[in-house]
């Protein structure tokens, strides 16, 4: 009989007392292995007051208290993040190693928020005026929400909550109902860590949560990140009801490839970012296009790496994994139907896949689809899968206008030996993270992490110096100490003398 998966509010787990929960499945057997909790009203509220109650206490705590309880919770994650991993693995299909390297990259954030102090340290300017000194703050928001979702349950909520804590604030997280058992055992390790009890708080759910989180006037930030309709939905409903908000949406990520470039580079490059993680990333390469006449020899260099690839469960040392539901399976091979239907060429059919695993496993091998032109839903559309388009252009002109002219900006690639042609590209592509040479340019922890257009709602981009910003805000002093010459009565605008 398959558990329930409960909230976590307040330091320890609650059942949830809604009476509706949804099924967790293991996407490598089809087998249901939980009922995740799907949060009430009350019980959202509940997890606030305790992120509201555990406040004050949290904000005054002094920096290097709060950085010890961050260095311990590294320390714990460093040397249990195996089991996380096997966790991922369970309930989103990513194979073991994958899991282990998603976890490893938010295990970096918390490593920069060990660094608190520093990052909160403000300005000071003595003397600004005659007697007068100047200096700045920046102080937490309060309860602040972090919304996630299913591609990496620990790395994505790890984007946020760890700076979110380290400057002061406390945090309810609503992680993705297909995958929720990584964010309650990180709140045990929380706990573990040294955490005060209502710092951290978990609550399962689906939009009724989502859309509590968004109207309780006691949440003053929320993060999120998932699919383009609900990053826009969250961000004009969060803004509305005075919420500072960062919604980082969607993704059609594009590589292209010069007719200079290192062609066995490029498609190695081109199978690790068009396949791994099953496609199922918001950094993936979902579009290749090809400039120039490289197209043939690309197309069969890539299809030649495609077969060798091995589909299976993830805990079997499989190079791909299952997709997360049977529902996401079958809507990606729609879209390779749709492909073929519209005049595509299919390479690579993952829609044969003979996998490594069980038969009612959610199965999609890597496919590449050739001959792809740009009115294709194959092409117009996240398909959020293992399926790579291969669009052919004469001139990077043609190439550059393809990439600018999508909706989505989250990150883009291109290959070349040409530096010029490079730099050339970094500066007119309108993608918030680029690649040259790279083909899944993830920035590290001391960047920050976000898309242009329809993939970002908001003007923070996530951890870095722009996490720290979203979860803080600034204060300016100005203080003069009593000196008898600055008494008098003058009702002109303060002037520097
Ligand atoms: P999703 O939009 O379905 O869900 C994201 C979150 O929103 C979940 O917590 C979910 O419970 C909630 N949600 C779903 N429907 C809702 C509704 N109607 N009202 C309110 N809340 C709702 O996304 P997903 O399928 O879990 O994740 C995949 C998507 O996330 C892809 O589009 C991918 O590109 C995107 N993504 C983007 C980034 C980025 O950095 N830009 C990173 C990871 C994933």
């Amino acid at each position: 009989m398959p558990g329930t998966i409960p909230h976590w509010i307040d330091g320890a787990r609650r059942e949830g007392g809604s009476g509706r929960t949804a099924p967790v499945t293991d996407p490598a057997t089809g087998e249901v292995t939980g009922q995740v909790d799907l949060a009430s009203v009350a019980e959202v509220d509940a997890a606030v007051a305790a992120a509201t109650a555990a406040f004050p206490a949290w904000r005054d705590t002094s920096l290097s208290r709060r950085s010890t309880v961050l260095f311990a919770f590294r320390e714990l994650l460093n040397a249990r993040k195996g089991e996380l991993a096997e966790l991922i693995t369970a309930e989103h299909g990513k194979v073991l190693s994958d899991a282990l390297g998603e976890v490893s990259r938010g295990q970096e954030v918390v490593e920069f928020a060990c660094g608190v102090p520093h990052l909160v340290k403000g300005g000071f300017t003595e003397n600004a005026s005659t007697g007068v000194d100047v200096h700045s703050v920046r102080q937490p928001l309060g309860p602040v929400a972090v919304i996630s979702p299913f591609n990496f349950p620990a790395m994505v909520p790890m984007w946020f909550f760890p700076i979110a804590i380290a400057t002061g604030n406390t945090v309810v997280l609503k992680p993705s109902e297909k995958d929720p058992s990584a964010a309650l055992w990180i709140a045990d390790l929380w706990k573990q860590a040294g955490l005060p009890d209502g710092v951290f708080n978990v609550v399962n759910g689906d939009k009724v949560a989502v859309d509590r989180l968004l109207e309780h006037p006691d949440v003053r930030a929320v993060s999120f990140v998932g699919s383009t309709p609900i990053a826009r939905y969250v961000y004009e409903n969060g803004t509305r009801a005075g919420k500072r908000v960062q919604a980082l949406g969607g993704a059609k990520n594009h590589m292209v490839v010069l007719p200079d470039a290192d062609l066995d580079l490029a498609a190695d490059a081109a199978v690790n970012a068009g396949f791994g993680s099953a496609g199922e990333r918001c950094m993936a390469i979902s579009a290749l296009v090809a400039v120039g006449g490289v197209g043939d020899e690309l197309v069969a260099r890539i299809a030649q790496r495609a077969t060798t690839l091995r589909t299976g469960d993830g805990r079997r040392n499989c190079d791909m994994g299952p997709l997360v539901t049977r529902e996401h399976r079958d809507r990606v091979a729609s879209y390779v139907d749709a492909g073929e239907a519209a005049g595509a060429k299919v390479v690579v059919d993952g829609r044969e896949v003979r996998p490594d695993g069980a038969a009612d496993g959610f199965w999609l091998g890597p496919t590449l689809l050739d001959s792809v032109s740009a009115d294709m839903s194959v092409y117009t559309d996240e398909i959020f899968g293992p399926v790579l388009s291969v669009l052919r252009v004469d001139t990077y002109e043609q190439a550059l206008a393809l990439v600018n002219a999508n909706e989505h900006g989250n990150g883009t690639a291109i290959f070349t030996n040409d530096g010029g042609a490079a730099r050339r590209f970094q500066n007119e592509v309108e993608v918030g993270m680029i690649g040259i040479n790279v083909p899944v340019p993830v920035p590290m922890a001391y960047y920050s992490f976000g898309g242009w257009k329809h993939s970002l709602f908001g003007d923070s981009h996530a951890h870095g110096t722009e996490g720290v910003h979203f979860f803080t805000r600034g204060k300016v002093v100005t203080s003069r100490w009593l000196d008898p010459s600055h008494g008098g009565l003058d009702l002109g605008f303060p002037q520097n003398v």
